[in-house]
C-alpha cells in the first residue's frame, strides 16, 4: 500500500461553536463527499481523524491531548491534512439527519448542500449545540436537549419516535455510539435498517486499513478503510453498540 502523503496546510480562521467545540478553516480547499475524513497531523504531537465540516474545514471537540493541543493553534499556524478518506454518505432524494453532539460535523455539508430534507439535532444542553443557527437556515431543523434547555426535553430519539420513517430514503447518523446504537434499533423495529447510514467515530491509529484498532467483529470491519459509513443493516448482528477498542487494542463496553 502507498503512503497517503500530508498536504500541509495554514489555519485561516477559528470560529467557537460552543465552549468546547471549535471549526478551524484551512487555506486549501479538499474536495470530498459529505461523511469523509481527513488524517489531521498536529505538528509535534498527534495524527488524529476528522470529518471534513466543509471542503476547508474540521470541527473539532476538546476531548484529549491531540485535540487540546489543536485548540491552542490559530492563524497561521500549520497543520498537515491526509485525505479525504473513506466513503462517505449515499445520501437519496428525501434525506433524514440525525446528529448528537460533535456527530453534526460530517452531516453538515449534506444540509449545506441543499440534500437535507429532516435535520433532528441533538445535545446535552442548549450551548452544546453546534450548526442550530446555520442549519435553521437550509433545512428543518428541530432540536433535542437533554435537559430541555433548548427545544424537545430529551434524548434526538425522542424526536425520531414522532417521524413517519416511509418519508425518507436515506437516514444519515451520526453521533455517540450508543445514540447511534438506539437509532439503528428504532429503524430494524419500523423495517428501516437498510435505509440506515451510519458514521461511526471509532478510535484510530493508521487511517489506512493497517493497524486494526478500528476494526468492527464478527466481520472484522474497518471503520477507516470499508467506512467510516455503513448501512444499518451492516451494523445489526455486529459488535456495534455493545464494545470497541482503545488504544492498546483491549476491548472495553460502549
Ligand atoms: C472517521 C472519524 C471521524 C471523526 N470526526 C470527528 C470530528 O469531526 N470532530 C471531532 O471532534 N472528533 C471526530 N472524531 C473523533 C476524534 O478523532 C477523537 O476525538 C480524537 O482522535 C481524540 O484525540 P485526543 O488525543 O484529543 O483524545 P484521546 O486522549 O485519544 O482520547 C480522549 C477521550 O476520547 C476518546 N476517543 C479517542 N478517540 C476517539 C474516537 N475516534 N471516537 C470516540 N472517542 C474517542 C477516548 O476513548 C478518551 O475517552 C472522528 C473519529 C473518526 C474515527
Amino acid at each position: 500500500m502507498h503512503e497517503i502523503p500530508s498536504r500541509p496546510v495554514a489555519i485561516t480562521r477559528v470560529v467557537a461553536e460552543t465552549p468546547s467545540i471549535r471549526t478551524f478553516f484551512f487555506s486549501e480547499p479538499f474536495p470530498f463527499q459529505a461523511g469523509q475524513f481527513v488524517m489531521v497531523w498536529i505538528p509535534g504531537v498527534d495524527e488524529v481523524p476528522m470529518a471534513l465540516s466543509s471542503a476547508n474545514s474540521i470541527t473539532v471537540q476538546k476531548v484529549g491531548d491531540a485535540t487540546e493541543a489543536l485548540f491552542s493553534l490559530g492563524e497561521g499556524d500549520l497543520l498537515g491534512i491526509k485525505g479525504p478518506l473513506g466513503n462517505g454518505f449515499s445520501p437519496g432524494k428525501r434525506v433524514l439527519a440525525i446528529a448528537g453532539g460533535i456527530g453534526a460535523a460530517p452531516l453538515l455539508p449534506l444540509a449545506a448542500a441543499g440534500q437535507a430534507t429532516t435535520f433532528l439535532l441533538g445535545a446535552r444542553t442548549a450551548e452544546e449545540l453546534v450548526f442550530a443557527g446555520t442549519l435553521a437556515g437550509c433545512t428543518d431543523c428541530r432540536v433535542a436537549t437533554d435537559d430541555g434547555s433548548r427545544g424537545y426535553h430529551g434524548f434526538v430519539t425522542g424526536l425520531l419516535a414522532g417521524l413517519d420513517l416511509s418519508a425518507y430514503d436515506s437516514i444519515c447518523v451520526c453521533g455517540p455510539e450508543g445514540m447511534m446504537n438506539a437509532v439503528l434499533r428504532m429503524l430494524d423495529a419500523a423495517g428501516a435498517a437498510a435505509r440506515g447510514q451510519f458514521s461511526l467515530h471509532r478510535y484510530m491509529k493508521c487511517g489506512i486499513g493497517l493497524c486494526g484498532s478500528c476494526c468492527i467483529d464478527p466481520a472484522g470491519l474497518c471503520v477507516c478503510r470499508d467506512g467510516p459509513v455503513f448501512s444499518g443493516s451492516a451494523l445489526l448482528e455486529s459488535e456495534f453498540g455493545s464494545y470497541s477498542r482503545d488504544a492498546s487494542g483491549r476491548k472495553k463496553k460502549i
